[in-house]
C-alpha cells in the first residue's frame, strides 16, 4: 500500500519533470516508463560494460578515530588489475585465505598486496570492482521498489534521484540506496548505497558510484568511494575508506582477442609514418649510435607501460613538469642530450622514477605535492640520475625482451635504483636546487619529504615505491632541518589528499590538472594530508563544454616567495591546492 501511494506521487512530479526536460515535449511519460526504460537501458549498458576489460585500482586505507584530527590512519592495501565484468564477480569485500587461493574471479592482478586485513582475512579486490555494477541479472521493478525523490544537477547534467529498495525475498546481494539517472536518455550515473542481505562471514561496504560519459554516449563507472566506520567482521570492528578508479577503457577494445588478430592481417604500409630517429644527416657516428641504442631501450619501456595503460599519452601535465625540469636544466646550465622528456604513471603509490633521459612521475605523486618547490625537489632527483649517467638497461633495447605478459610488466620494468645510486642523486639533486629558483625553499621541501616519511609506516603501501623509487627517506638533510610537522595547525600544509590534482580521463588515459576549486581547511579534520577523500567528479556529456578553468597561480605560492627567488619561468596552470 505504501508503495503504491509513492509511486503515485512520484508520476506526478515525475510527469512535470519530464514535459520539461523531454525531446519531444508531447512524450510524457510516467513513473513506470521511465523506471522501465531506464532500467532496460541498465541492463544494456551492463551488456555494454562487459566488451571492456579496464584496469582498476583500489586503494583502501583504515583508520582509528583521532580527537585532533579525527583520523588517524594505521595501514593500507593497494590493488591493480584488469577486471572483466563477464561471470561472476564477488560482492564480498573480504574473503578467507582458502576462497582466495582459489581465484576463481577474472581479476587478474598485475600486483597482489598479499598481507592480510586487520581481522585475519585478506581484502577482496574484485569486491570493489563489483561496485561499479548496481545490480548484474535483477535491476528491475520485479526485484526492486523505487520512490523518485528529486531533480539534482551533478555537474551540468541534470537527474532524477530515486531511492531504491529490493523487495523482499528478492535474494542476497541487491542494492539499497540512491539512484541518479540522467534526464535525457534515463542513464545511471551515479548510485550510492550497499549491497544488502550478505551471506554469512561475509562484509560488505557502503560505496558511492560514479560513472562518467565518453565517446558515443556511453556512461561507463569511474570512480568509486567506499566507506565504513564500523565493518563488523565476525566480531572485530574496522574502520575504512576505500577510493577505487577504472581506466583504460578504449585501449581494453584493442585488447580483445578479435582485434588482435584483426589488427594482425591488416598490417599495411603506413605513409604518415614520420622519421622519429631524429637523425636526417645521414649514418651515425659510435657516439651516436650508442645513444641512440639507449633512446631505443628508453622508448621500449615507455611504449610497453603505456600499452599496459599504466602510462598517460604525452599530455598537457607533462609540459608543466617539463617547466620546472627546464628551469632545473637552464639554471644549472645543464647541456643534456638527448632531451629530457617528462611523462605522467597514473597509479597512486608516491613514487618517481627515471628512464633513460624520462622521468616519470606517478599520479598520486603530483597529487599530494603542496607546492612547486617539492615538484622541482622530486625532478631535481630524477634529473641529478640522468646527469650522473646512471644509464638505463640496454638489454632493454633487445625487442625479444619486451616480449612478456602484461601481468609481468611490473616485475619486467621495475626501475629502482641501488641504494648507492639513490644517496649520490640525492647530493647531487642538492647542488641543483641551490642554483636554482627554489634555493630558498628548502624548508617546504623539507616539511612535504617530513610527511612522506611520518606516514611511512601507517601507509607503508602508498609510499614504497612500485616501478621507481619512494620518497621515504629522501633528502635526509634536509628534511632533519625542516620545521616539526603541526597536525593540527591548519596554516601548514605539508601535503595534500589524494587526488587533489590530476584529473584522469578514464576512456582514453589523458590526464589533466583537475578544474575543482581549492578550499581551504579550516580545521584540523580537514587537513588530510596523504588520506582518501570521497570523490566528487564534475559531470559533463561529451561535447559539453566543462566549466572554464580559470588561470591558476603556480604551485609556489603556497609560500611566500623571496624576491629571488622567482622561476625562470611560471609552471602554468598548477594551482596550490591546499590552503587559500
Ligand atoms: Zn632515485
Amino acid at each position: 500500500m505504501i508503495r503504491k501511494l509513492c509511486l503515485i506521487a512520484a508520476t506526478v512530479l515525475l510527469s512535470v519533470a519530464v514535459s520539461v526536460c523531454a525531446d519531444k515535449p508531447s512524450e510524457v511519460a510516467n513513473a513506470e516508463q521511465i523506471i522501465d526504460k531506464m532500467t532496460a537501458l541498465e541492463a544494456a549498458n551492463v551488456k555494454n560494460i562487459e566488451r571492456y576489460t579496464p584496469l582498476v585500482e583500489t586503494y583502501v586505507q583504515t583508520y582509528t578515530t583521532d580527537k585532533e584530527t579525527g583520523r588517524a590512519p594505521h595501514g593500507d592495501q593497494w590493488f591493480l588489475g584488469r577486471v572483466s565484468f563477464k561471470g561472476r564477480i564477488s560482492n564480498d569485500i573480504f574473503v578467507d585465505q582458502a576462497e582466495a587461493k582459489k581465484a576463481t574471479v577474472s581479476h587478474k592482478m598485475f600486483h597482489r598486496v598479499a598481507s592480510l586485513s586487520p581481522v585475519g582475512r585478506t581484502w577482496e579486490p574484485s569486491g570493489f570492482a563489483q561496485m561499479a555494477i548496481i545490480d548484474k541479472d535483477g535491476f528491475n521493478r520485479q526485484h526492486y521498489d523505487f520512490t523518485f525523490v528529486k531533480r539534482e544537477y551533478l555537474g551540468t547534467v541534470r537527474c532524477l534521484v530515486f531511492d531504491v529498495m529490493p523487495k523482499s525475498k528478492s535474494g542476497i546481494g541487491r542494492f539499497r540506496g540512491r539512484i541518479y539517472v540522467e534526464d535525457h536518455d534515463y542513464n545511471i550515473v551515479r548510485f550510492n548505497g550497499l549491497f544488502v542481505r550478505p551471506k554469512e562471514h561475509t562484509a560488505y561496504a557502503h560505496f558511492d558510484s560514479w560513472r562518467v560519459n565518453v565517446k558515443g554516449g556511453q556512461w561507463l563507472p569511474a570512480y568509486i568511494y567506499g566507506e565504513e566506520s564500523s565493518i563488523d567482521l565476525d566480531g572485530k570492528k574496522l574502520a575504512f575508506k576505500s577510493q577505487t578508479r577504472l581506466w583504460g577503457y578504449s585501449a581494453s577494445l584493442r585488447r580483445s582477442p578479435e582485434s588482435k588478430s584483426a589488427e594482425f592481417t591488416a598490417v599495411l604500409v603506413d605513409d604518415s609514418i614520420t622519421d622519429q630517429s631524429g637523425s636526417n644527416s645521414g649514418p651515425l657516428s659510435p657516439l651516436g649510435s650508442e645513444r641512440a641504442f639507449e633512446r631505443q631501450a628508453e622508448n621500449n619501456v615507455l611504449e610497453k607501460l603505456e600499452d599496459a595503460g599504466l602510462l598517460a599519452p604525452p599530455n598537457e601535465v607533462d609540459k608543466v613538469l617539463q617547466t620546472v625540469t627546464n628551469n632545473l636544466i637552464f639554471t644549472n646550465e645543464l647541456i643534456i642530450e638527448p632531451e629530457v622528456r617528462c611523462r605522467v604513471l597514473l597509479t597512486s603509490p608516491i613514487e618517481s622514477l627515471t628512464v633513460g633521459h624520462t622521468i616519470i612521475i606517478s599520479r598520486g605523486l603530483l597529487d599530494v605535492l603542496p607546492d612547486e618547490a617539492s615538484l622541482a625537489a622530486v625532478l631535481a632527483h630524477e634529473l641529478s640520475h640522468i646527469v650522473l649517467a646512471h644509464e638505463i638497461d640496454t638489454r632493454l633495447a633487445f625487442g625479444d625482451r619486451m616480449l612478456f605478459n602484461e601481468s609481468e610488466t611490473i616485475l619486467h620494468l621495475s626501475m629502482a635504483h641501488t641504494a648507492e645510486e639513490e644517496a649520490a642523486a640525492d647530493k647531487q639533486s642538492l647542488e641543483l636546487l641551490a642554483k636554482s629558483p627554489y634555493k630558498d625553499k628548502f624548508q617546504t621541501i623539507g616539511l612535504f619529504l617530513k610527511q612522506i616519511h611520518s606516514s611511512h609506516d601507517a601507509l607503508p603501501n602508498l609510499t614504497r615505491g612500485r616501478l621507481g623509487n619512494s620518497l621515504v627517506d629522501r633528502l635526509g638533510n634536509i628534511m632533519a632541518n625542516a620545521p616539526e610537522l603541526k597536525k593540527t595547525d591548519v596554516q601548514q600544509t605539508a601535503a595534500l589528499p589524494l587526488g587533489a590534482r590530476i584529473d584522469l580521463d578514464p576512456w582514453n588515459n589523458h590526464v589533466e590538472l583537475t578544474k575543482a576549486q581549492s578550499v581551504a581547511a579550516l580545521n584540523a579534520h580537514e587537513k588530510l594530508p596523504l588520506l582518501i577523500t570521497p570523490f566528487y567528479p564534475y559531470l559533463n556529456r561529451v561535447g559539453e563544454n566543462s566549466p572554464k578553468s580559470e588561470t591558476k597561480p603556480n604551485l609556489g605560492e603556497n609560500t611566500k616567495p623571496s624576491d629571488d627567488a622567482t622561476p625562470v619561468e611560471e609552471s602554468k596552470q598548477i594551482g596550490r591546492g591546499g590552503s587559500e
